[in-house]
């Protein structure tokens, strides 16, 4: 029988969620659906001074606005739980005593001060101190002094921390799904510390036993990971347990230059990294988000998912079901890649077209209300007049205001442009002929207006554009009979009056 296929996503609550963090949750989940497996948040707060109030909560918010809801995790008990390593404490240094018992860790008394002075007589000499098998026989530890010697300090408290013991002369191979076979001499490896002096373990270790106790069969990470997967595998075989399998998803990098995305990146280029707005509770600093920039989640989650995966062929629009269809390890890359504020402003665009016109006019009519608007144009004929040139569901009021509100100002140039001696009078003239008309369709007004333009053998212009300027102000937007029948008959003709009496 194959296992249940059960994956994680394991953030620090050290700060808002990056989107490269999203993307890794992403992957978790689309990679857990597809196989009609379980995704589980696990909260990896065993570092208390890095722990920030509310970034938890922006973890499990921003999940939650991506549609990428979790199975089992904090207050969602699947039966693994507790979901947060601070309330697991008490399970992992029976784990750090059992790879002492059986020779794969060991007790280690060096003070901070005695490792920052070997560091600095390494650094003198132009080498780097690292803490192995190179020199661990000569430093203060468990594997150096007598066994009384050891027994005594622990007996009177003296401050330790646990450190694995990493082998000597092998050649480790590991398999990442990603990036297949990877070769580690282990002589490069630290002998990292499992288990602090102040009581906790360090990430390495509760991160292994929890995907252990957690039944983890798939651990998607991000790059940042990959360094630590030698020391991952060592600990399975040190502990007897079996290891799941490991994918390392490729670096989100910088637009333009070198080197991983950061927030700088977005603050200089105006886009936000975050996937909501983050208000940092120690600098009141506030980083702009995806959600508050009126981006739609199934927009950023399209393009979070092509941010190192493709289905292999051209069809770049998926909603979060073609996406869990398509969706496998063997088609992530592992090159970093490049991320394009340009390319997302394109996603938001396109699945705002292929949202239904009803949600977005009752959007819309949001915005209306907050504007303090009342009208009784079919929102329904306005939104799917425009829709197509809005990115953002607040472009809709940029692009139509004008057919709530008559315009108070004109665009000097388009005046200049067309409003000529002549124009007056011929507008008087379409006043009178508007007046006429019973049917104010936009079709009727546009044939009859257009006939009569023809029988006056001038040029379309020479009322098409004043008539514009009347409308909206400028000489932009949507077809102008559409605008005239929307607004009415009265308020055309009041428009046009306006518009005579300011140029
Ligand atoms: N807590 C780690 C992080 O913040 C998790 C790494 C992992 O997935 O193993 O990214």
């Amino acid at each position: 029988m194959t296992k249940d296929i059960r994956v994680r996503f394991a953030p620090s609550p050290t700060g808002p969620l990056h989107i490269g963090g999203v993307r890794t949750a992403l992957f978790n989940y689309l990679f857990a659906k597809k196989n009609k497996g379980t995704f589980v948040l696990r909260i990896e707060d065993t570092d208390q001074k890095r722990y920030v109030p509310g970034a938890e909560k922006y973890i499990t918010d921003a999940l939650e606005w991506c549609n990428i809801p979790y199975d089992e995790g904090p207050e969602k008990d699947g039966g693994f739980g507790p979901y947060r390593q601070s309330e697991r404490k008490h399970l992992y240094k029976q784990y750090a005593d059992q790879l002492i018992e059986n020779g794969n860790a060991y007790y280690a008394f060096d003070t901070s001060e005695s490792l920052d002075e070997h560091r600095k007589i390494h650094e003198a000499n132009g080498k780097t101190f690292i803490y192995n098998w190179n020199n661990r026989e000569e430093l203060n530890n468990s594997l150096s002094l007598s066994e009384k010697d050891v027994n005594q300090r622990l007996q009177s408290g003296n401050p330790y921390v646990i450190r694995f013991k990493s082998p000597q002369n092998e050649t480790l191979i590991l398999n990442d799904e990603i990036r297949g076979e990877i070769k580690i001499d282990t002589n490069i490896l630290d002998d990292k510390i499992l288990f602090k002096s102040d009581g906790m373990p360090t990430y390495h270790l509760a991160n292994i036993v929890d995907d252990h106790l957690m039944e983890i069969t798939h651990v998607i990470r991000g790059e940042e990971w990959l360094p630590s997967l030698a020391l991952h595998v060592l600990l399975y075989r040190s502990l007897d347990w079996e290891a799941p399998s490991f994918a390392h998803l490729p670096l989100i990098l910088k637009p333009v230059g070198k080197g991983k995305l950061s927030k700088r990146d977005g603050d200089k280029m105006g886009f936000p990294v975050f996937p909501l707005q983050w208000n940092d509770p120690k600098t009141n600093d506030i980083s702009s988000g995806y959600r508050e920039d009126g981006y739609l989640p199934e927009a950023v989650i399209n393009m979070l998912a092509f941010l190192g995966w493709n289905p292999g062929t051209e069809q770049e629009l998926f909603s979060l079901s073609e996406l869990i269809n398509e969706f496998s390890l063997s088609r992530v890359n592992k090159a970093g890649a490049k991320f394009d504020p340009e390319k997302t402003k394109w996603f938001q665009q396109q699945h705002l077209q292929n949202l239904d016109t009803s949600i977005i006019t009752s959007a819309f009519e949001k915005i209306l209300n907050d504007k303090n608007i009342q009208t009784t144009v079919d929102l329904n004929t306005v939104v799917s007049m425009v829709k197509e040139r809005a990115v953002f569901i607040d472009d809709l009021w940029d692009l139509t205001h004008f057919i709530f509100i008559s315009p108070s100002e004109y665009d000097a140039k388009a005046v200049k442009k067309a409003w000529k001696d002549d124009t007056p009078t011929l507008m008087h003239e379409l006043t009178r002929i508007l007046d006429d008309i019973s049917d104010f369709s936009s079709d009727n007004v546009s044939t009859i207006v257009k006939s009569w333009i023809k029988g006056k053998e001038i040029g379309f212009g020479k009322i098409m554009m004043p008539l514009r300027i009347a409308l909206v102000g400028s000489l932009q937007g949507p077809d102008l009979f559409d605008i005239a029948s929307l607004v009415g008959k009265e308020e055309t003709i009041q428009r046009i009056e306006n518009a005579i009496e300011v140029n």
